[in-house]
């Protein structure tokens, strides 16, 4: 029987959303308990959405601040919270299970015997929530598609959020940290077939704390878009949050490790719940049927068809356009999507489609 401060996690983490966020099945509970001490998943279950100082989470808990401090500043060097400065206060603020404590156990890239262990608790936690619970259903999508920008057909519409350089400009601070999907499969003693592994992108507040804590490196805005280059040539796509205006993070993802594709690829219809808005015009005249193409497509949305030109099955398109960045011919152009939807501009705007998507 699990103490009670971990029972009262499950409400907590429930609450703070996203994708497997608790079930109350003996796997959570032996996750927590190995992530958490009793007092800091007692901090853990008291901290609020919004980032909050020590001296807060002191007069609210009736603890002494340095206690608080240090709880935090430990809890933080873990992934169990995220801190970062704000105005001239250190602050911290609650994560959710995932986007949040899954892949900050994994971005150090550290290898030992615990992330070991934590891995496969993670792992073992995951298939038991989809056996108790069912696969987790997608509802309105929490992540977008990005594609490659330099592969849109001359003379389509670009918003400036198609591109994610935009973004590379934007930010003061971006951080690149280990992949977690693919370290965590690693970590399981999966091969994960030579795919880079230093690919994934924070932004702003979350790369201050990446950087700070969780082992990524601090990049200049010229080295994030060689790490892109980098991704792209690998055959991996561009995702990140599915909000226009502020993302904080932009991960490079296969389709056989990244639990957010991995998931869609459970739907009949994966590209009608993660997109980016476009998709794949092939140039039969300039095509040699090389296929490459068809092996890169993550969700195998080309097949060889007539006159041996790749078809494309539009229902299962992501709009990544890794098939246009990898066919030497030059036979691919991304085109918009007709009708495709404006992504909410802020997480406050994204909260609100999910809630109303339910
Ligand atoms: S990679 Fe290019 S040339 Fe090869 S089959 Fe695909 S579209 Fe045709
Ligand atoms: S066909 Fe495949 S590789 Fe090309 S854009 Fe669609 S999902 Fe991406």
């Amino acid at each position: 029987m699990p103490a009670q401060v971990y029972r009262d996690m499950l409400d907590v983490m429930v609450k703070r959303g996203g994708p497997y966020s608790g079930a109350d099945i003996p796997e959570f509970y032996s996750l927590m308990e190995e992530l958490f001490t009793p007092e800091e998943a007692q901090i853990n279950n008291g901290l609020p959405r919004q980032p909050v100082t020590a001296a807060e989470v002191a007069t609210q808990t009736g603890r002494d601040e340095g206690e608080i401090r240090a709880l935090l500043e430990g809890m933080a060097d873990k992934g169990l919270c995220s801190t970062f400065v704000q105005g001239q206060q250190r602050v911290y603020q609650s994560v959710p299970f995932m986007p949040g404590l899954f892949e900050f156990q994994f971005m150090s890239g550290r290898v030992t015997e615990r992330y070991r262990k934590i891995a496969n608790l993670i792992y073992a936690y995951k298939k038991a929530y989809e056996a108790a619970k069912g696969t987790p259903k997608p509802g309105f999508p929490l992540t977008r598609v990005i594609t490659v920008d330099r592969k849109i057909r001359a003379g389509n519409r670009i918003h400036t959020y198609d591109q994610v350089a935009t973004y590379i400009d934007k930010y003061g601070t971006i951080g690149v940290g280990t992949c977690f999907c693919r370290h965590a499969a690693q970590l399981r003693g999966e091969d994960i077939h030579g795919m880079p592994l230093d690919v994934c992108m924070w932004f702003g507040e979350k790369a201050e704390y990446a950087v700070e804590r969780l082992g990524s490196r601090k990049v200049s805005k010229k080295e994030a878009l060689e790490v892109l280059n980098r991704a792209e040539e690998a055959g991996l796509l561009h995702m990140s949050r599915n909000t226009t205006e502020e993302i904080d993070f932009l991960c490079n993802c296969d389709r056989w490790h990244c639990d957010v594709v991995t998931q869609i690829l459970k739907h009949p219809k994966p590209g009608l719940v993660f997109n980016s808005g476009f998709r794949p015009n092939l140039d039969s005249e300039r095509c040699t049927g090389c296929g490459v193409c068809i092996d890169r497509c993550p969700p195998g949305a080309l097949k060889m068809g007539e006159g041996n030109v790749p078809a494309l099955d539009q229902d299962r398109c992501f709009g990544c356009a890794v098939c246009a960045s990898g066919c030497a011919e030059e036979a691919i152009a991304m085109e918009a999507r007709p009708d495709w939807p404006e992504p909410p501009k802020t997480v406050k705007d994204l909260i609100t489609a999910i809630k109303a998507a339910r």
